[in-house]
């Protein structure tokens, strides 16, 4: 391969999403220093505007230089000490990887498993806390991406607080495409990541951290673990100190632009109405895959990610293979118990477009041999 010239895909998998060509020209702006005066302006940028997409005021807000899971890292590295009792509810992959990472950080882990594919109710967390005095964090998945479950979180921060603990949400999935309110819901630490509503390239972790969290992090009787994902020392970065930035690792400068510029396509089209767009567009998926005779996995389905069981007789993989190499369309497959036994459809973003919906429905019954038509006209009447 001499020349590197990627094919042009429809991303219509669990992420990462089509980015806009807006986003990719921001990537391509002159990389300046990562003290630069603009560059801070830049920083600054972000942060408000990352503030305004979590709705939040905390200050502790900013992109972690990595992936979706290092945020995940980065939250529960700060906020958890070796011993610390954390309980995390398990409905699919992401709160699997949530028990994961916080035991090897040391802290002791009690599961609460729920079927997958099924969101958990506030009375079982509250007889899980009661069951668990010590727990000082919960962890939970606002959007199940393995599983396209749309856990709901009112009133859960509450309840968390009641028992002394701090509240963590992964909103990796939902950030920018369905509610989320950080600080109404009493969410301590979130974090979320650039690739999937929000339609960037993958690389950047936005998180945001409550008072209450950084008082916890304050109260820390030992380092956390990890360097590079400590926020006492990105924070001299991030926010500054008496005026003064301290270097702590060069920002990734060029991912930073492209994250700015995402955000500002937010702003621009303003969060109601993108979360209405992605509302509308999952209607007519919906209604789409339920005429091609698709059943969807989860009782209540998030908007940006249709996760549905594929028929007895049709090869999955190679369903999905098809697509790529005939329609140039990527989803996903099942994860865990739906390995080899679903499809999930993402409409994240850029790529939640009515076109889409229509090419996704056109494609997937090309490669289930049935005639596309009555979706279609389903797709039609439900938007
Ligand atoms: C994608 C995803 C992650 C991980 O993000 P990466 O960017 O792949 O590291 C974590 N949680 C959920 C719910 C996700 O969908």
């Amino acid at each position: 391969m001499d020349r590197l010239d990627p094919p042009s895909r429809v991303l219509l998998g669990p992420g990462p999403s089509d980015v806009p060509p807006r986003v990719l020209r921001a990537l391509a702006a002159p990389t300046v220093g990562h003290l630069d005066p603009y560059y801070i302006e830049v920083m600054e940028d972000v942060r408000a505007r990352l503030r305004a997409c979590f709705r939040t005021e905390s200050p502790l807000t900013f992109p972690v230089s990595a992936t979706g899971m290092a945020g995940m890292e980065a939250c529960l590295a700060n906020l958890l000490e070796p011993g610390d009792a954390m309980l995390v509810v398990v409905n699919g992959v992401f709160g699997g990887r949530m028990v994961e990472v916080a035991t090897r950080l040391g802290a002791v882990v009690h599961r609460l498993e729920v079927p997958w594919g099924e969101t958990v109710e506030s009375g079982a967390v509250e007889r899980a806390l009661e069951t668990h005095p010590d727990v000082t964090c919960v962890g939970i998945v606002h959007a199940e991406t393995s599983t396209g479950a749309h856990q709901p979180l009112e009133g859960l921060g509450e309840l968390v607080h009641a028992h002394g603990a701090l509240l963590v949400v992964d909103a990796v999935t939902s950030f920018t495409g369905a509610p989320l309110e950080v600080d109404v819901w009493g969410i301590d630490a979130c974090y979320t990541g650039s690739q999937k509503c929000l339609s960037a390239p993958p690389g950047l972790s936005p998180v945001t951290f409550s008072a209450r969290a950084v008082a916890r992090m304050e109260a820390r009787s030992a380092p956390v673990r990890s360097w590079y994902l400590d926020t006492s020392l990105l924070r001299a970065y991030w926010e500054g100190e008496g005026g003064r930035r301290s270097y702590h690792h060069t920002a990734p400068v060029n991912m930073t632009y492209a994250l700015r510029e995402a955000l500002q396509l937010v702003m621009e089209e303003g969060l109601e109405a993108r979360f209405a767009r992605h509302r509308r567009h999952h209607a007519a998926l919906r209604a789409g895959l339920e005429a091609l005779g698709l059943r969807y996995v989860p009782a209540r389905s998030l908007p940006m990610l249709n996760c549905v069981r594929v028929p007895d007789g049709i090869d999955e993989a190679a369903a999905r293979r098809r697509l790529l190499s005939e329609w140039g369309i990527e989803i996903g497959g099942g994860l865990g118990p739906f390995a080899g036994k679903a499809w999930r459809i993402g409409l994240m973003g850029a790529s939640c477009t009515r076109r889409n919906v229509d090419l996704a429905l056109v494609a997937l019954a090309s490669v289930m041999e049935r005639p596309a038509r009555e979706a279609l006209d389903a797709a039609d009447a439900a938007s």
